[in-house]
């Protein structure tokens, strides 16, 4: 937040920045969506609807599942909420009470933290490794593990490292989970945007459902951030009680946004592949690009639209204290906007979305290499 307050204050003082914060598609929402949510308006479609979401919505999230990961879900497990941080808020206010512990692993979605806190959890805190690609294993899972942990929050592929978990820690987790009567809930935000192997849902293992809560979006994989839209697949006891605060919260997404989520998950599936495509490009122009700058390390995300280099040896060279300093002085210095690891729970490591141009990546990437010479000089 503080990085994106100083680059707005720059911008407006007529700096020509490079923003590398945002964390969304810089593709505009899919033509036959919007149209699908200016036929609502249009038809009217603007009351009140079920405050689970409509019928249809929560059919085609499920068949959409289904199609995607092999799941079998009725629209009876299956919330629209208003995007995936709301399925996340609201599973986790149903889900955690006072004195329970929620084990998350870092780098985490800074979300996470607070959602737990506010609902009376305590965050248990996993640390993996970037010499082994940040790889979240059952292992870890376990030893973090207490008679009062109530949840695992994982999220692959993870944001902001872009390591993804394997299906065999995936089984690993959930049995841990299911023998000690604790939920995994799977934050699926990038699953559809993965570069390597098949995407893969936690909630398709045979005997998950009873302990997966699966936290859905649409905002990454179909550019619908404004839109929110996103849903909880859970236990039935699970999905009515997020029914409930639902209910007395925000009643529903809104009517003409769930029209428009209907046509992305039942309509043509090609534009998420082009989108998909184009961050692979960009991913592959970025990493080798950032590996040529002394003093960087950066591992190769396997999933979502992030690079995330390991900076800690310009930073003991520097003398600087934190990634804080170093993406505030880049900011400042070579009007660069990054995010800085302590956001994640991490250090040493700097946040850059290319979900932006080729044009400005090659422009920020330009003054990355300008400011981490600076540094080592
Ligand atoms: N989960 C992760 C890891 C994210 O990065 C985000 C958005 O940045 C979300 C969930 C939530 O997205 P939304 O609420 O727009 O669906």
């Amino acid at each position: 937040m503080r990085v994106a307050a100083t680059a707005e204050a720059l911008r407006r003082a007529g700096e020509d920045i490079v923003d590398f914060g945002a964390g969304e598609p810089d593709f505009p929402t899919p033509g036959h969506i919007k149209e699908a949510g200016i036929a609502a308006i249009e038809a009217n479609f603007t009351k009140y609807t079920s405050p689970a979401g409509m019928l249809e919505l929560r059919e085609a999230i499920c068949a959409r599942h289904a199609a995607d990961y092999g799941t079998r879900y009725t629209p009876a497990e299956c919330v629209a909420t208003v995007g995936g941080k709301h399925a996340i808020f609201n599973a986790t206010q149903v889900l955690v009470s006072d004195g329970d512990e929620v084990i998350v692993p870092i780098p985490y979605w800074v979300t996470y933290k607070d959602v737990v806190e506010y609902a009376g959890g305590r965050c248990v805190f996993i640390r993996t490794d970037p010499g082994d690609g940040f790889t979240l294993t059952a292992a870890m899972v376990q030893l973090a593990m207490t008679s009062k942990t109530r949840a695992i929050i994982i999220n692959s592929p993870n944001n902001p490292s872009g390591s993804i978990v394997s299906i065999e820690n995936f089984e690993k987790i959930v049995k841990l989970a299911v023998d000690h009567g604790a939920y995994v809930i799977t934050d699926e935000c990038y699953c559809r945007l993965q570069y390597e192997g098949v995407p893969f849902s936690a909630a398709s293992l045979p005997g998950a459902k009873t302990n997966v809560v699966v936290a859905g979006s649409l905002s990454k994989t179909y550019a619908m951030t404004g839109w929110r839209i996103g849903y909880a697949l859970a236990p039935q006891p699970v999905a009515s009680a997020i029914v409930k605060v639902q209910s007395q919260s925000v009643s529903h997404p809104s009517s003409v946004a769930q029209k428009a989520a209907i046509a992305a998950l039942l309509g043509p599936q090609d534009p998420v592949d082009t989108m998909l495509a184009e961050y692979r490009r960009r991913r592959d122009f970025v990493i080798p690009r950032l590996r040529e700058i002394p003093g960087l390390a950066c591992g190769m995300p396997q999933g979502a639209f992030y690079a995330y280099p390991d900076v800690s040896s310009l930073l003991r060279e520097s003398g600087m204290e934190n990634t804080l300093e170093f993406t505030e002085r880049l900011l400042r210095e070579q009007k660069v906007a990054v995010v800085p690891s302590e956001a994640f729970g991490g250090s040493g490591h700097i946040r850059i979305s290319f979900a932006t141009s080729m044009g400005e990546l090659e422009r920020g990437l330009d003054r990355i290499q300008a400011f981490a010479a600076g540094l080592s000089r």
